[in-house]
């Protein structure tokens, strides 16, 4: 599609160049709902995905309200600074849209009218049997010097322009609607193809640890997640689950891979048996795994998460094979004859959990029983015990629960997994 041609001093623009040496992307996701916490900002998330997978390394994502003077802040330095600027959202024609006015602003050009635009948004009108509304036209409008992307999944067009810079470089901007099902083929179809290929491909895995703090781990891990390193390794942590995050760069896919592998190796020779799984794969999906390899099954007694562990074995495909079953809830100390109820257990949760893990597994006939026992609910500082039975006996674990209940049950019953996993490993 045609430049919309019409000459302008970008007299609002000059700066000085970029800090950052190497070509890169920056995103900004456009949207009062998104920095008022309403809307959660998915676009940024995909798009960094599809950049990497081109070896576009993005180092900026910025979220910004329908503001604009903050647009226009945050617009000015992305220009400045970066090579690519994909925004997403305020392509609208309500007031609060404002992001064809921002960049007409940042280089001091006028908003000219584009027919053919304006015609694809009255035919889609037509189609729905709707009057277009006057305001619709301003979707129409671009800032001179820049070019429409053809958007046939909506109304609002999308805005290609290849911005002209003081030193005469070019920062490409792709300004797309906000609605993610326009948005991704817009970018697809029409942007990605007119982004400069990258000579280096950025390739990621990620491996999942359980057993140690984060620190520990970092600890353990040594320079393998030394800044700089390549691949790079970063840890992030959620309710106890540690994945480590691997990014390799390289001139080839098999380079990246060959890197990642070497990494990967490095990483089970530090952390031995913490590491689990990798990519998604969770610790009871492994469980279920390695019981249907070897015919066993597993019950349970859990007093405390209300059913956690039943929940995410349940999740697991052919888990019906191995879960036998279990008891949940205050029934617990009633089914299996404790003399006294969870919440009143203070001294001794672990013998507790020892006596419900070989009752379970008598009651179920199962290879493993896995129990949880004690209360989250006491006076005191609540104590948890943990336990796993097997045909050589019981091993116990006493488990001092985070202050957030609601972590606290997913961390009890990842732990408890994890004494299974353990013993299968
Ligand atoms: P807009 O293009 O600004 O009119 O956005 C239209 C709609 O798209 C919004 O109401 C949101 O529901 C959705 N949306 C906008 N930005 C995002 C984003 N960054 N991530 C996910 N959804 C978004
Ligand atoms: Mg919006």
């Amino acid at each position: 599609m045609a430049v919309i041609h019409q000459h302008a001093a970008l007299t609002a623009f000059c700066l000085p160049p970029s800090d950052f040496p190497t070509m890169h992307a920056e995103i900004i996701a456009i949207g009062t709902e998104l920095t008022t916490g309403a809307k959660l900002d998915t676009n940024s998330q995909w798009l960094s995905i599809e950049l990497a997978s081109v070896g576009i390394p993005v180092l900026l994502h910025t979220t910004v309200a329908d503001d604009l003077p903050a647009n226009l802040e945050t617009l000015r330095a992305a220009v400045r600074r970066s090579d690519i600027v994909l925004i997403s959202g305020g392509l609208g024609p309500t007031l609060d849209d404002l992001t064809r006015q921002v960049l007409a602003e940042l280089a001091g050009v006028e908003l000219v009218l584009h027919e053919p635009s304006l015609q694809h948004i009255r035919d889609m009108f037509a189609k729905r049997k709707r009057i277009m509304p006057e305001r619709n036209v301003i979707q129409a409008m671009f800032p001179a010097g820049s070019e429409p992307i053809d958007n046939p999944h909506g109304s609002a067009p999308g805005i290609w322009w290849e911005f002209p810079r003081p030193d005469g470089s070019n920062c490409l901007i792709a300004a797309m609607p906000g609605v993610p099902s326009e948005m991704k083929p817009m970018f697809r179809d029409r942007v990605l193809p007119r982004l400069p290929r990258s000579d280096k491909v950025i390739r990621r895995a990620r491996v999942n640890c359980y057993g140690v703090g984060e620190s520990a781990c970092e600890e353990m891990l040594g320079d393998v997640t030394a800044r700089g390193r390549d691949p790079e390794v970063g840890i992030t942590v959620h309710e106890g689950t540690i994945t480590l995050r691997i990014e390799a760069h390289g001139a080839t896919e098999s380079e990246c891979d060959a890197k990642i592998a070497a990494t990967k190796q490095l990483i089970h020779e530090r952390l031995g048996e913490l590491v689990f799984g990798e990519e998604d794969e969770q610790l009871e999906e492994i469980i279920v795994r390695e019981l249907n390899r070897r015919g066993q099954t597993v019950a349970f007694a859990d007093e405390v998460t209300g059913g956690v562990l039943s929940l995410w074995l349940t999740a697991v495909p052919d888990s019906e094979t191995c879960f036998l079953g279990g008891v949940i809830g205050s029934a617990v100390g009633q089914v299996f004859n404790l003399p006294v109820p969870a919440g009143q257990v203070e001294n001794l949760p672990h013998e507790r959990a020892r006596q419900l893990a070989q009752q379970t597994r008598e009651r179920f006939g199962s290879d493993f029983a896995i129990a949880i026992a004690g209360s989250l609910k006491t006076d005191g500082i609540p104590r948890l015990g943990l336990a796993l039975a097997d045909s050589n006996g019981v091993e116990v674990q006493e488990h001092i629960p985070v202050a957030d209940i609601s972590f606290a049950r997913n961390r009890a019953a990842k732990s408890a997994l994890d004494l299974l996993r353990l013993r299968q490993s």
